[in-house]
Parts: C-alpha cells; structure tokens; sequence
C-alpha cells in the first residue's frame, strides 16, 4: 500500500469525472431523480443504494467519506456540518437519559458545554474524570455508562492520555472509547490500531487545508460490537459492524440534520491532498518555538508534548511518533500581561480556531470558556495567565520575530 501522503494527493480509487478531469465533480444538488416510483421506494427503504436527498447522502460528500475511510482505515465513514456536530450526533446516537458518560475533564470549551448544559437537562450524566488517572476512570464506569470520551490532546490543557489502557479498561466493561482526533487526524495518531472504536473529528481544522470551511467526521473503526449498547440490537442483526453508521445515517443524522454541504465536502478534498505537508510544517514550528519559549525568563511555563520536559512527552512518543500537532500553550506572569502580549503581536493573529495555515492566537479563559468561573475554569486546567497558540505554515523564524518583539514590549 502506498503511503498516507500518496494516497492522500493521488487517490487510486477516486471517484470518475467526466472529460478524465483530475479533481471530482461538485455534485451541489438537493435532489436526485429516480426512473421509477418503484425505485424511489426502494432506495428509501433502504434495499437499493441511491442517492435521493443531500441531508442524507451526496455524491460529493460520499467522495470525501470515502476518501477519509481509505486513509484511515476505518470501516464506515460519516461528514457532518461540524465537529460539534460529529460529536452531538455521536452521543445522540449512543445515549439516553438514566446513562452516562466517563468524560475527560480537560476537553474543547464547547464539548463541556454540550455535555454539561445541552444533554445533562435530558437526563445524560457527565461523569468528568482525570482521563490520565486510569483508576479514577475504571471507578466512575458502571452498568449504565455508554462511553468513555476524551480528546488525543487536550485543547488547552495539552494533556495526553494513554489510549490503549484506556482501551483496555473500557473492553474489560463492554464500553466503547470515543476519541476526538482534531489535533492529529489519522495522519499523526492510528486510532484503529489503538482500538479505539469511534473518532470524532473536527474537519474545520487541519483537513479543511486551512480554515477553508467547517465539518466534521466520524469515523469507525469496527472495533467495538455495537450490539453490547442497549438499543442497537436491531442495527446489529441487520448490519453487523456497521450498525452504528447505518442507525446514524437513517435515523439520527437524517433527523438532527446536520449534514455537511457538498461544496464544503469539495473544499475539504482538496484540503486532504496537502494535509500531511501541513501537518509536517506546523508541527516542526510547534517544536522550534516551544523550545524557544521554553528557555525565555519571561516565560513562566510551556506546555507543548513534544519538549522532552513535557510531562506527557514518553507517552506522546510512543503514540505519535516524532510528530507533536500544532498546537502549543503558554503562560505569562497574569492575565493583563497576557493581553498586553498579544496585542503587540504583528503577525500572529488574534483569533479563534486551530490549524490554520496563519498562526492564531487567543486566551482561552477569557474566550472559549467565558462561560465559566475562574474557579471553574482552573478546575478544568485553563489558567488565567494561559495563553494557546496555533502554529501555521509561515517560517517559523518571521514568527520567532514576532513573538520576542512582543515579549519585549512587556
Ligand atoms: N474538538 C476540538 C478538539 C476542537 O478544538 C473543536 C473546535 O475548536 C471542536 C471539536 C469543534 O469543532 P467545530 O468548530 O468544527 O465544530
């Protein structure tokens, strides 16, 4: 098999387009005509494959998937409007009120939110843990927990969980693990090998080939049997490992509605092609930049997992390999000092978002996590004087400029 760059900018079993085009056709059509009313019965019955209606399936859309499904090695595939959306759809699909979830208690400002103020008035409980305290985990899960959640590194705390103990304790209980991937795409992390059974991820990110448009995905890995969910018996007996992904697309995608538009779909192919250059550029700045701010006295502390200080760093070896994401935090002496920081920058941006190809600055407490208090938030690990930067593309030097013309303005 050829390598996951290859296969990503030169797909072999990629979709035909007329007059041999070299890039797939946007297929941005609601509808889809049938020959016979007899067809379009069976095509929503479920018994012939069609395409009917673009909240459902798209030819467009589907390419993606497929594309995403060859590079992972993941069984079933499916894009979605959001990674919010990959993520609500994902729980929807798999819990109810009276269940729970075993969830980090580092996570994404708007997952918590999700979690805690969108499903927990539903009856869904919370159930955060330390995710890197396997103990704490195994002593939270009982009869009624659906899944354990976690993020491959933490945005912003950057802490680093081991998944394949993680793994371990949720098949010794029958529960699946549900990674969000965002920060490593498969491209970094292997999360089938793992055996982890689903990733969510937020396309928007780095596979959008930078911040070209939103989605998400999830992805399954066909390593846990869905029949062991209460509920999924019936998807089970009628589609074995996909199960899931055909109750998500007939049911719980179809009805929350929350597809991804095929000309987004198209933006992220072309993304896809280029991820692994991206990949590799922001991660080498992450780590010349780390360093750097890692020996500066103005500096009071930096969290990036590939330092080798970092206390994450052997576990963030062993399953990424020599490639750390782009994504790195920092704090200052205090939060005014922290504004006054950014607001001397030059070429970093000032802004929300992650993996763009611009580098992106922005304090998390005061922003994505405005909803909560400063206790709640330290609760969570996002300190007040902590500062997250989303490396880019640029040369790493102009941003090494930037960043020391600021800190000298302090
Ligand atoms: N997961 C992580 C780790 C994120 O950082 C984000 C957004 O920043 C999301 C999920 C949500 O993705 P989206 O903005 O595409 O809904």
């Amino acid at each position: 098999m050829h390598d996951f760059s290859t296969r990503a900018s030169n797909p072999t079993g990629a979709m035909e387009a007329g007059y041999k085009a070299l890039r797939p056709p946007l297929y941005d059509s609601v509808a889809f005509e049938f020959e016979s009313s007899k067809d379009i019965q069976l095509a929503f019955e479920g018994r012939k494959s069609a395409f009917a209606y673009s909240r459902v399936s798209n030819p467009t859309v589907s390419e993606f998937e497929n594309r995403i499904k060859d590079l992972s090695g993941s069984i079933g595939v499916l894009a979605l409007s959001s990674g919010m959306a990959a993520i609500s759809n994902t729980v929807l699909a798999l819990a109810g009120a009276g269940t729970n979830g075993v969830i980090a208690k580092t996570l994404f400002g708007n997952s918590v939110s999700l979690f805690k103020e969108t499903l927990g008035p539903w009856g869904f409980e919370s159930r955060f843990v330390d995710i890197t305290d396997m103990e704490a985990v195994e002593s939270r899960i009982d009869k009624n927990t659906r899944f354990i959640f976690l993020e491959i590194i933490s945005n912003p705390q950057m802490e680093v969980a081991n998944i394949r103990k993680l793994v371990d304790i949720g098949n010794k209980y029958n529960v699946p693990v549900i990674l969000d991937g965002t920060l490593t795409t498969p491209y970094i992390f292997n999360a089938k090998d793992a055996g982890v059974a689903l990733e969510v991820i937020s396309s928007t990110k780095y596979i959008s080939g930078g911040a070209t448009s939103t989605g998400g995905l999830i992805l399954d890995y066909g390593n846990y049997d869905w029949k062991k969910i209460p509920g999924m018996e019936k998807w089970s007996k009628a589609y074995g490992p996909l199960a899931l992904m055909v109750k998500l697309r007939r049911e719980v995608y179809r009805n929350v509605g929350a597809c991804l538009s095929p000309h987004n779909a198209w933006l992220q192919i072309l993304g896809l092609e280029t991820l692994s250059l991206r990949i590799d550029r922001s991660c080498e700045n992450a780590m010349a930049i780390s360093e750097w701010l890692n020996k500066n006295n103005k500096v009071k502390r930096v969290d990036y997992p590939g330092l080798k200080s970092n206390e994450f760093h052997t576990i963030s070896a062993e399953q990424f390999g020599d490639k750390f994401g782009g994504i790195l935090t920092f704090d200052l002496r205090d939060k005014e000092t922290a504004y006054r920081f950014m607001d001397s920058l030059k070429l970093i941006r000032r802004a929300t978002n992650l993996n763009d190809n611009k580098s992106l600055i922005i304090h998390p407490a005061s922003t994505i996590f405005s909803e909560y208090s400063l206790e709640e938030c330290e609760e969570m690990g996002v300190r007040e004087t902590l500062i997250r930067l989303s490396v880019g593309i640029e040369n790493y030097k102009d941003l090494l400029r930037d960043i020391e013309q600021a800190l000298e303005e302090l």
